[in-house]
């Protein structure tokens, strides 16, 4: 299965997930929490789906998202379909939760008709009443869930699927998941459901994932924490690390996706940053932006960053614009910034801005919005698309 660009099961390397915590509504919040998600090893980022604002929300997230996004979807069907229009690349139904068989089955032909995979995620706290009563709390019970949900998939020739039954017991999540892939061959999303705080939350989560892992069960995994949510992508990253399915991190380099916005080839600025940084073995988070209107707010959660626009690069930090170069010396900045950061630390950095750069960077941004106009990706059109088809009944 293919979720955005991200391959997930058969051979493809074990993937981190995490999940936002912001209103999807909150358009600019749920970004920068997504790159943030980016940075710390997040392969894939889940936004909640739970009402109008947020599949709105979605309908202008998507063009600006660097990594592939989930919807998590709740108890509305319709909600599902707008999520499609607004281009998510997954979808994930509790089957708990969106019970009546003519629902499922038009959330999986839309899906079909469009190439978007949806995730099975049964969850132990919110089964069907009568698979709970006929097969009390047990791993049984979770695996009925997936199957009931598939055969409806089936009906409509349905298959690109992945499946998760998560349980905040570890027990039984261990022993759900073998029963699972017993059963049947789908790539499975692997997580201990509402495991808590770290660090008690860190070792159920670990005990459960890492169990399974080890017996070859599993394609992306989730931590659950209750902490910040790029606590998860972190320690989930690490723990694939330790595992040996994943190479350990050195540079950290996130790129936005280019969207109407990008003022520069953003693919191979991004490349020629690895290329400059790669061989260096410094330990900075650097982001590669198409453009100077959103990139340095989008990824302020980066140590570094350089957007482009009007033939000049922002260089920033934290957030902050500390330089403005031409064009050509982009990758060449990142470099010299890249090796301040390490040497001299944020703060070091950031006492070395240059007093006008936040200045002239306000003026090429304003600029830029005047020439592009306010909404460069056409967002407005897909969110009308999105109110007239949940407006019919
Ligand atoms: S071009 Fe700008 S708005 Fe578009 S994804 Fe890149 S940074 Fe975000």
């Amino acid at each position: 299965m293919v979720v955005g660009d991200v391959q997930v099961g058969g051979r493809a390397p074990i993937t981190v997930q995490s999940m936002t915590t912001s209103k999807t509504g909150d358009v600019d919040g749920t970004l920068e929490q997504i790159y943030a998600l980016a940075g710390a090893g997040a392969d894939i980022v889940r936004c909640t789906c739970n009402d109008q604002a947020a599949v709105e929300g979605l309908a202008r997230i998507v063009p600006r998202s660097p990594v592939p996004l989930v919807a998590d979807i709740h108890f509305q069907y319709k909600l599902a379909l707008a999520a499609l229009d607004a281009g998510v690349d997954c979808l994930r139904l509790n089957p708990g939760n969106i019970r009546k068989p003519a629902d499922i089955k038009a959330v999986a032909s839309a899906a079909k008709d469009r190439g978007v995979p949806i995730r099975i995620g049964v969850n132990g706290g919110s089964l069907d009443p009568d698979i709970e009563e006929k097969y009390g709390m047990t791993a049984e019970a979770l695996v009925e869930s997936a199957k009931r949900e598939l055969g409806h998939f089936e009906d409509v020739g349905f298959d690109d699927v992945k499946i998760s039954v998560k349980a905040s017991d570890v027990r039984l999540m261990v022993d759900s998941y073998r029963l699972l892939s017993d059963t049947v061959d789908y790539p499975l999303h692997l997580g201990v459901t509402e495991a808590g705080p770290p660090p008690n939350g860190i070792v159920k989560a670990t005990a459960g994932i890492a169990t399974l892992l080890n017996e070859g069960i599993g394609d992306t995994i989730r931590y659950s924490l209750t902490a910040d949510p790029v606590e998860e992508a972190k320690v989930g990253r690490k723990l694939l690390e330790v595992l040996g399915l994943r190479e350990r991190k050195g540079l950290d380099l996130i790129a936005c996706p280019s969207c109407g916005r990008a003022e520069v080839d953003v693919i191979q600025v991004a490349a020629d940053a690895q290329a400059a940084l790669g061989e260096r073995e410094l330990a900075v988070q650097v982001a590669v932006m198409g453009c100077v209107v959103n990139g340095p707010g989008e990824a302020k959660g980066a140590d570094l960053g350089i957007a482009a626009g009007r033939k000049r690069g922002h260089l920033f930090v934290r957030g902050q614009v500390v330089k403005v170069v031409p064009e050509d010396e982009m990758v060449d900045a990142l470099v010299e910034w890249a090796e301040k950061i390490a040497h001299e630390g944020i703060e070091g950095a950031l006492a070395d801005a240059d007093a006008s750069a936040q200045g002239e960077a306000e003026k090429d941004r304003l600029e830029l919005i005047d020439i592009q106009g306010e909404d460069a990706n056409n967002s407005e059109q897909v969110v009308e698309l999105i109110r007239s088809r949940t407006s019919k009944t």
